[in-house]
Formats: C-alpha cells, sequence, structure tokens
C-alpha cells in the first residue's frame, strides 16, 4: 500500500465546544452580578417593615422623582420604592441605623448592563473565528485561500513510498503496462525528450471494464516513477456552487505544478466530462469545471513534467473537445483479462495468502471465465475466508472452486428445502441442459451439476468451461447455445409433460443471445449486414438502442421467436433420443445433489 499523507481533520466540534463552555461561564458568573445591580422595586409596606426590622444599609431619598433608592444590609441589593406623605420617615430611618447618602447608590447604568450582555458574546465570537481562520489559513499554507476552505481542492498526495505499487502487482494488461512505461520513462529522464524534440502526451485515457485495474495501473505508474501522485475522482470537482468545481481543478493543478515531475490521476472522469449538449437546464457548474480542465491542459506546456492520467469506463460519453490531440490524446484500453490474464492475477493475488501445493490456477482461471481483475482478487479472498471457516490451515484448490460458485451463484441455501417433486423437477432440468450441450458439436464441456439451492434465487446450475481462450464466436456455437439454455425446460416437459417458472433465467438469457444474433451480427439471411440495434455502453451493461423502424423491429421479434423455437425443437429432440440416459443421470443427481462432469460423461458414454 502506499501511504497517503493527509492534512490532519481540524476538530471544529473542540472550537464550539470552547464557545459554549464560555458562554455557560458567562451565564453563571456575570448574568447573577448583573442582575444584582439592577433595580428591584417593591412596595412601601416591604420598605417600611425592612426598616423596623433594621435592614436597611445605605437610603437615599429622591424628592424629585418622588423615590426611595435603598439597599439591604449587606449593600448588595438594591430596592426601589415609591414615596408616601410618612412625617415620621426621617425619624424612623435614623432609628433603623440606615446611612443616608446624598449621593446616588452606585448602580449598574443601561449602558454597562447592555454591553455586557450583548457587546461582550460578540467579541468573544469574533475573536474565536478570527483566531480559528488566522489558524487554517496557517494550516493551508496560502494567502489567498479563504476562510473555513472554500474552493480549495482535497487532492490528496501520495508520497513516493517504498511500498508503492509498482507494475509487478499488475497482472495481465501487457498492452497497457508498455504503453505506459514509455510514461515512466519520461518521468525518469525528460531531457532525452526534450532532446530531439518529442513531446510527451499531455493526458493518457484508460478505459474499460469496472474493476479491470485502472487505478491500479495509474498507481503502478507512479510508483514506478518515483515521483508524486495526485488522485482524485471526478466527482469530488461537482460541486453545489458553479465555480467551486473550477476553483478546485485550477487548485490542483497548481499544486500539481509546483511537484513537477507528478501524475494527476483524475478516476470517473465522466463526472465531469461529460458531452456538453446544450440541453435546456444544462449543468453550468460541471460545464465550467469542464471548461476549466481544458483551459488547464492548454494551459501547461508540453514536457512540463504533469502526466494527466483518467480513468473512465463510458468513454463514449466523453466531450469530444477532451479527447482531441493535446489533451486526452492516448486512450489505453484496459480490458476484461483473458484465460493467461485471469491466471496470473489469481497468482499475483494468491501470494497474499497460503496456498497448498495442489492448486492449479489454470482450471481455476478457466472456471472463472468473463470475471475481472476486482472479481478475482475477491475469489482469492473468498477461498481464504472458507479456509479459516474450515480450520484449515492453507487454501486448497476445492475452496477456491467453491469460491467461484459464490461469487457466480451465491452461497448455498442451507434451509432451503424442496418438495421431492421439486428436487425431482430440477435433477431433470439441470440434466436436460446438460445432456444437450454434450450432445451437441461446439459446445463447451460440462464441469459440474449441482441441484443445492443458492442465496441468488438458483435451485440448482450446470457449469460449462470453456477449453481455452475464445474471441470469435460462430453462427453454429451461439445456436448450440441457445439449444442449451432451452434444454432445461425440454427436458421438464418431456418428464412431466408440463412447465415450470425455473426456466426465467435461460429464457432470458436465450432471448438476449438470439436477439444479438439478428440484430447486431448479422446472422440472419434476411436483415444481412444491417445493425438492426446499436450498443450504448459497452463496458456498462452493454444495454443497446434501437436503430430501425417499428415495422422492421416487429420483424425482428419474429425472427427471434423462430430462432429460438427452432433450438427448442432441436433441443427436445436431442433429448427424446436420450431419453433413457435422461432418467438415469436425472435420477443419479437426484440421489448425489452434485456431481462432476467426470461422472455425468462416465455414465453417459456407458
Ligand atoms: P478500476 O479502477 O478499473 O475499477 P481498480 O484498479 O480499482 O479497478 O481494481 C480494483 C481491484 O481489483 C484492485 O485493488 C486489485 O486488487 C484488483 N485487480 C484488478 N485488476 C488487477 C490486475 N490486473 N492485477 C491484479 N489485481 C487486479
Amino acid at each position: 500500500m502506499m501511504n497517503e499523507v493527509k492534512r490532519p481533520k481540524k476538530p471544529l466540534i473542540y472550537y464550539y465546544a470552547i464557545v459554549i463552555l464560555i458562554l455557560l461561564l458567562f451565564n453563571f458568573l456575570a448574568m447573577p452580578w448583573i442582575a444584582e445591580r439592577q433595580i428591584r422595586e417593591v412596595d412601601y409596606g416591604t420598605f417600611i417593615s425592612m426598616t423596623e426590622e433594621k435592614q436597611i444599609g445605605q437610603v437615599e431619598i429622591q424628592a424629585q422623582e418622588n423615590q426611595i433608592l435603598f439597599t439591604d444590609r449587606d449593600e448588595t441589593a438594591i430596592y426601589k420604592t415609591g414615596m408616601v406623605n410618612d412625617p415620621d420617615l426621617t425619624q424612623r430611618l435614623y432609628e433603623s441605623g440606615a446611612k443616608f447618602s446624598g449621593e446616588i447608590i452606585e448602580q449598574a447604568s443601561p449602558l454597562v448592563s447592555f454591553l455586557v450582555s450583548w457587546v461582550l458574546p460578540i467579541v468573544i465570537f469574533v475573536g474565536i473565528g478570527e483566531y480559528m481562520s488566522r489558524k487554517l489559513m496557517k494550516k493551508a499554507g496560502g494567502a489567498n485561500s479563504m476562510a473555513f476552505g472554500l474552493g480549495k481542492s482535497s487532492a490528496k498526495v501520495y508520497v513516493k513510498s517504498s511500498a508503492g505499487i509498482k507494475f509487478s502487482d499488475v497482472a495481465g494488461e501487457e498492452e497497457a503496462k508498455d504503453s505506459l512505461k514509455e510514461i515512466v520513462d519520461y518521468l525518469h529522464g525528460p531531457a532525452r525528450y526534450k532532446e530531439i524534440g518529442a513531446a510527451m502526451p499531455k493526458g493518457v485515457l484508460l478505459v474499460g471494464p469496472p474493476g479491470t485495474g485502472k487505478t491500479m495501473l495509474a498507481k503502478a505508474v507512479a510508483g514506478e516513477a518515483n515521483v508524486p501522485f495526485f488522485s482524485m475522482s471526478g466527482s469530488e470537482f461537482v460541486e453545489m456552487f458553479v465555480g467551486m468545481g473550477a476553483a478546485k481543478v485550477r487548485d490542483l493543478f497548481r499544486q500539481a505544478k509546483e511537484k513537477a515531475p507528478c501524475i494527476v490521476f483524475i478516476d470517473e472522469i465522466d463526472a465531469i466530462g461529460q458531452k456538453r449538449d446544450g440541453r435546456v437546464g444544462g449543468n453550468d457548474e460541471r460545464e465550467q469545471t469542464l471548461n476549466q480542465l481544458l483551459t488547464e491542459m492548454d494551459g501547461f506546456e508540453e514536457n512540463s513534467g504533469v502526466v494527466l492520467l483518467a480513468a473512465t469506463n463510458r468513454p463514449e460519453s466523453l466531450d469530444p473537445a477532451l479527447t482531441r490531440p493535446g489533451r486526452f490524446d492516448r486512450r489505453i484500453p484496459v480490458e476484461l483479462p483473458d484465460l493467461k490474464g485471469r491466471e496470473e492475477i489469481l497468482k499475483v493475488h494468491a501470494r497474499k495468502v497460503k496456498i497448498s501445493d495442489n492448486v492449479d490456477f489454470s482450471v481455476i482461471a478457466r472456471m472463472a471465465s468473463g470475471a475481472s481483475g476486482a472479481e478475482l482478487a475477491n475469489i482469492v479472498n473468498e477461498a481464504a475466508l472458507r479456509a479459516v471457516r474450515d480450520n484449515r490451515k492453507a487454501v486448497t484448490q476445492e475452496d477456491l472452486e467453491a469460491s467461484i460458485e459464490v461469487v457466480i451463484a451465491g452461497y448455498e441455501k442451507k434451509n432451503a428445502i424442496l418438495t421431492d417433486k421439486e428436487k425431482r423437477i430440477v435433477a431433470y432440468h439441470e440434466i436436460g441442459h446438460a445432456l444437450v450441450a454434450a450432445r451437441q458439436t461446439n459446445s463447451a464441456p460440462v464441469q459440474k451439476i449441482t441441484i443445492v439451492p443458492r442465496t441468488s434465487g438458483a435451485l440448482g446450475y450446470t457449469m460449462q468451461v470453456e477449453e481455452g481462450n475464445h474471441y470469435l464466436m460462430s453462427k453454429e456455437e451461439m445456436e448450440n447455445k441457445i439449444a442449451t439454455l432451452t434444454g432445461g425446460r425440454a427436458a421438464e416437459e418431456l418428464a412431466f409433460g408440463s412447465v415450470t417458472t425455473g426456466a426465467s433465467n435461460d429464457i432470458e438469457q436465450a432471448t438476449k443471445l438470439a436477439r444479438a444474433m439478428i440484430s447486431r451480427y448479422g446472422m440472419s439471411r434476411e436483415f444481412d449486414m444491417v445493425a438492426m440495434e446499436t450498443v450504448n455502453n459497452q463496458y456498462l451493461g452493454g444495454d443497446t438502442s434501437l436503430a430501425c423502424s417499428w415495422q422492421t423491429q416487429s420483424r425482428v421479434d419474429e425472427l427471434v421467436v423462430e430462432l429460438v423455437k427452432r433450438q427448442h425443437e432441436k433441443a427436445a429432440g436431442i433429448l427424446m433420443e436420450n431419453r433413457e440416459k435422461l432418467d438415469e443421470l436425472a435420477r443419479y443427481l437426484y440421489e448425489k445433489e452434485t456431481i462432476t462432469g467426470e461422472e455425468f460423461m462416465k455414465i453417459l458414454q456407458e
């Protein structure tokens, strides 16, 4: 792991606590004093009885205002009462021992109490605010930074570290690594490039499906080149206020230029780099941020030592201005790993766990066809967890195989209880798939059949594993695949004369395949090589949108139905020919619940 150096978080709560404490103290200590200094009004009777009880300290008769001010014995509280015509008053007061004060009894003026209760707290608040902002500024280290970090970029600085990620940690992806090695070489010695006058691309765009190691590759470039690594996600630029994102971009580039040579990595760049399409109510903030990014990229000269890397899984949605030469002009595809790549990734991650000697990674890699690097890492970890659960000291082949199943189909459902009839149906269904697959040429061999329910909702499944790499699929192979998918339902029909909901997933997949054959791969005689659908985002699910009139669309639907129907009939035919084997295998699976591909083939070939 890289050592990430972060600015310490300011404990704002700490300052608030101090402010509240001061306010509380103020209320407890100062307020009573103020209240005491306030004059309390009492009636004449109270004054008389206090006089008789000799409770009076000082007294002042204010004839003009027609009132008497007096204090209690300790001269802490001040009282006021109205004057009544009372000739004996002076005599009585004299007897009570009160001191006559000609001057005013010192009292808190309204001005003082106003100052204490209103102005003082404000002064305290402002003082603390000043202090805090000065402190923050000092930490941020820039005179131009605004108080409370407004508009500051939170780009993290990954300081070079010997424990950093290297290219050797990224398995497979050889082509991507080759392209990036050039950048590492450039960061090591820009002089050689300058001499000839060759300019490094300013920006490199890593595109590919999620979890294929794009972030890892960017980190590896920084690790290999031993330069600072600034990393930010596109979404971090998107702020609530227009202009703030742009300020962050400016700040990021300012920091980067100071630290050059360095690498700036922007993950998920599509968050800010989307096409500006002038929609009504468009996103001003995002567009400003993008404009700022474009300007900054033009702003730094070639060979300034700042290399910009960005990752996205939606390259088609990026603004053309962003991908033109001079900006992100180099595009490196980071695709899902092939068989060899998968094996290498498994080995890289297996280095971190204890693996027993019997493990054959090529088998695991073949089983995990279509898995991304992140999924493979997850498979190894699941296997390690399983080994711990079973109290073993090392990860075995079985652990890895089981964890692939967990990733494909979820955990085994321990307490799902199928009725006898249901279990029999599932057994026939799965054997139907396997039999149709086995009886066709060009089908992937069956690896395992199971009827143990899984948490994903699957009641059973048949695992087929390709022998080697597969880049092209022929029309026959695709048809066979559809036939295999319909084999489950066909077996149910044959054995029970009725159908169940169990085939819903098969139906979905078969339809998808058939539709793709006709509308995208040009595999129907009728439409020849005309595309009826276009793929929207190839790396994320690959959903499609129609590119034909509705009349054509309904014809596509008809062809899809025809195609699937034909394959369904073919599958039913295969099963009918092998009726005895179907019964025998289904019975066997029903008893054993899980059988291997070899067991299956043995019975089939007897
Ligand atoms: P992305 O940025 O493409 O979505 P990441 O680079 O974040 O993917 O990869 C996620 C995780 O998957 C990594 O932390 C790593 O464990 C694993 N991984 C992905 N690709 C590879 C690879 N080629 N070699 C080794 N590990 C990989």
